[in-house]
């Protein structure tokens, strides 16, 4: 019989879940059986509650993989606009001490179509008239809305967004050199830490799975990985306050009259991660106090996302990539799939650990999901097969080696496709100087050997910074393969070859492109 362990059971008397249906011996079974289908809508929330409430504590419940694929996707399957799935943030438990917020941060009201903003400028009108303003010169302002990590700033704390109304001090990322984007100043109020797109495909993207991972890591950590913290003397992450963000600005017809051009240009405003575009009344705030907000959102704004479309896809079979670190990224080849506008045929699947627990392989069945012009992702699994998992690497023919939920190819010195991926990497990265273009990087394996780079250390992306799928979660550590790893990273350490931290005019190299199939090239 499942049972919880007696640390998980006095967390869940502290995390203080107002009336919990669920008995800790129910809330054991489910996590067993991981089978959400036979759920009612009000055990699938508490139980996610009670996940979410542990994970946050550091006693994880269930693995990330079962918490997004099953239960969280069986709500969004329910539910698509449950408000769980709109307030909880992910959000990595910061370490410090918890303080009230200044000022309550808000989560914003959504909508995923232009009538839903119709109808939000609407309600804006009939307040309008209940305040004889004259609605049709009221002006709208329209801001980027950043997909990073919320923070509030004032001027002598930053503290995380926690729920809302309690966060947590986390002022020593300004001690670390973390610059405010925009005007530079302290103390503007509510914004989200963010990093350059351009930066984190450019040198971040081989050490952090994605941009989320990277900000956690940036505010989490003890002592700062190297790469968290050259992006932050780069200035390619920073806390950008929203009252500095590049704004549109109209009024309610013009929002209308060209609203597709609106969003398209707010969204490509910054070069940060975006994930839908804020409207909000400005210049009114006689009326904004008129409106003003329920316990979730204030009604003065309202954010537009754009619609998520899903596809249930069969997998042709799972080819393995070895990148510059040596390590072995799994791309799922799918059957053609139109979705979003595009014609999809490749997905990454993040790692073979997630490969191996969800079952993909030849034939599985996946759900894939697109958002507007994001990569597409493998959402879940619905019919697992045999996991495909390569013994060997794709490229040198090497014995693979497992640490945590990553393969390794260790032949670091001689694996074309770690020699060929960095030096690929290392002209990418002076693609503006005469002579490193697009065609002589073709050439480069002949140049590598004219140069004499063959024993530079493609290994060096390994030294530090992989993993962090799991960087909060408890993980047995010291097996053989760990051990291999570690001694690969010293060995990596030793390398010849540094990459060069120069930001300033790595910042205008190319960004990787997702390529016509929708497939991210990140690590080519
Ligand atoms: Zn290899």
């Amino acid at each position: 019989m499942p049972s919880l362990s007696n640390t998980q059971l006095e967390l869940l008397k502290e995390a203080d879940l107002e009336s919990l249906h669920l008995s800790p011996e129910l809330i054991a079974q489910i996590a067993t059986l991981a089978d959400p289908q036979q759920l009612t809508d009000e055990q699938l929330l508490e139980f996610l509650q009670v996940c979410n409430a542990l994970y946050r504590s550091g006693e994880p419940l269930i693995s990330d993989a079962d918490y997004d694929f099953i239960f969280l996707a069986e709500l969004q399957k329910r539910h698509p606009h449950h408000p769980y799935l709109e307030t909880v943030e992910p959000e990595v438990v910061a370490v410090g001490k918890t303080v009230a917020l200044p000022e309550p941060m808000l989560s914003t009201e959504k909508t995923y179509s232009q009538s839903g903003i119709e109808k939000w400028l609407s309600r804006l009108e009939k307040a309008a008239e209940d305040c004889d303003a004259d609605f049709s010169t009221l002006m709208i302002r329209a801001t980027p809305k950043l997909d990073g990590y919320a923070a509030y700033d004032d001027g002598k704390l930053l503290y995380t967004r926690g729920d809302g109304r309690k966060g947590t001090d986390i002022s020593r990322v300004f001690e670390r050199g973390l610059k405010v984007g925009g005007n530079g100043k302290r103390g503007q109020g509510a914004g989200e830490i963010v990093v350059s797109q351009t930066y984190f495909n450019n040198h971040l993207a081989e050490y952090f799975e994605n941009s989320r991972n990277f900000q956690a890591s940036i505010i989490k950590e003890k002592d700062l990985e190297q790469h968290a913290l050259e992006a932050i003397q780069n200035h390619a992450a920073v806390f950008f306050p929203f009252s500095q963000l590049p704004a549109w600005q109209g009024t309610s017809a013009e929002v209308l009259a060209d609203f597709d051009h609106v969003i398209e240009t707010v969204y490509t405003s910054v070069d940060y991660d975006v994930d839908g575009v804020v409207f909000e009344l400005v210049g009114n705030d006689q009326l904004k106090q008129y409106l003003g907000a329920t316990r979730h959102h204030h009604r003065w704004q309202i954010a537009y996302k754009s619609n998520v479309e899903t596809a249930e896809v069969i997998v042709l079979k799972v080819t393995p990539q070895t990148s510059r670190s040596g390590r072995v990224n799994p791309v799922a080849e799918l059957t053609p799939t139109k979705l979003s506008g595009a014609v999809i045929s490749r997905a990454t699947a993040h790692h073979y650990g997630m490969v191996k627990e969800l079952g993909i392989g030849v034939g599985t069945l996946i759900e894939l999901t697109r958002s507007g012009l994001v990569i597409p992702k493998i959402e879940r699994v619905i019919i697992p097969k045999e996991p495909q998992i390569p013994e060997h690497c794709p490229s040198c023919g090497s014995e693979l080696v497992w640490d945590s939920d990553y393969l390794y190819c260790l032949n670091t010195t001689k694996c074309p496709a770690q020699i060929e991926n960095t030096i690929e990497h290392f002209f990418r990265t002076l693609a503006n100087v005469d002579g490193f273009g697009q065609k002589n990087r073709r050439k480069t394996p002949r140049l590598r050997h004219q140069l004499g780079l063959c024993r530079l250390s493609a290994g060096h992306g390994a030294i530090a910074g992989h993993g962090l799928w799991r960087q909060n979660r408890a993980k047995p550590a010291g097996s053989i393969a760990t051990q291999q790893i570690r001694i690969h990273r010293r060995l990596a350490l030793s390398g010849r070859f540094r990459h060069s931290p120069d930001g300033a005019g790595q910042l205008r190299a190319p960004a990787s492109t997702p390529s016509p199939d929708g497939y991210f090239q990140s690590d080519r």
